[in-house]
């Protein structure tokens, strides 16, 4: 296939990300990090473990909160203030509305066990949206049924392969319709086997042109579906462009010697 086509300037941004610094303690883990995803634009994120991946993908919809910088999502900032040395947000009713148009997908599928696959589906857009349940089944079972698991709407998480899971996780998610999906290695977890399904299922959702931010260590998969490569380094973007350039002559030694760990 084509590689996904360059990030469109004249598209509205939906996420924007400035100058975002984060520590734990006396660990600096973000030390200026800034990113713009445009509409329908697909950034993958790749580094070593501990370069700070997951806090970047965590500030995008406040699991972290920066300690500075800003996050701009559909235009909209987050509003963060200082409390008690601490930045917290300003607002926590805008965090929770802006986090509805986020959707978010984990290496490990946070299913709720005690709930059908067709349950966990509806269980947001029900009770977070008002979704009419009639409704909210509906659209479930559309989702299931393009994620490949419609047979499964009545099953039980445990009763799901962990790449079923993951495509139950990937449908829960779109359910909330967000703006953005923001995967964090979403098949890290998962036996070789079945990495396939699901990175199947995120390149159509790439093709269908939603807006993604990836966190992923498949470097086959982040050349095709890639608007943008960024390649993160001790908290800061060593190198970033394209995917036919940073996974194939990268500019940085460090990218040079990471991707020939992982091709
Ligand atoms: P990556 O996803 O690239 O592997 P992370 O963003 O998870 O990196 O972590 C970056 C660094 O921050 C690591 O050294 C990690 O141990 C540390 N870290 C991440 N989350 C926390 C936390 N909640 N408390 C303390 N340290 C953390
Ligand atoms: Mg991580």
């Amino acid at each position: 296939m084509h590689a996904h086509p360059p990030s469109s300037p004249s598209a509205p941004e939906a996420v924007v990300i400035h100058d975002l610094h984060k520590r734990f303690g006396s660990l600096e883990v973000l030390k200026g990090v800034s990113l713009t995803a445009h509409e329908g634009d697909v950034l993958t994120l790749i580094g070593s473990s501990g370069s700070g991946k997951s806090t970047l993908l965590r500030c995008v919809n406040m699991l972290e909160v920066p300690d500075s910088g800003r996050v701009v999502i559909g235009g909209e900032e987050i509003r963060l203030k200082t409390k008690g040395g601490r930045t917290v947000p300003a607002d926590p009713k805008q965090v929770d509305r802006v986090r509805t148009r986020l959707g978010m997908v984990f290496q490990s599928f946070n299913l709720w066990s005690h709930m059908t696959i067709l349950q966990n589906v509806i269980e947001a857009p029900v009770h977070v949206l008002g979704v009419p349940k009639a409704e909210a089944a509906e659209r479930a079972r559309m989702l299931l049924d393009k994620v490949g698991i419609l047979a499964k709407a009545e099953s039980y998480p445990v009763e799901l392969s962990g790449g079923q899971q993951q495509r139950a996780a990937i449908a829960r998610a779109l359910a909330m319709q967000p703006k953005v999906m923001l995967f964090d290695e979403p098949t890290s977890a998962l036996d070789p086997e079945l990495v396939g399904e699901v990175l199947g299922v995120i390149r159509q959702l790439a093709e269908e042109g939603n807006t993604m931010i990836v966190v992923t260590h498949e470097m086959g998969f982040a050349r095709e579906v890639s608007s943008e490569v960024v390649f993160l380094h001790q908290g800061r973007i060593e190198e970033r462009g394209r995917p036919g350039k940073v996974l194939v002559d990268p500019e940085s030694e460090r990218v040079r010697q990471f991707l020939s760990r992982h091709l």
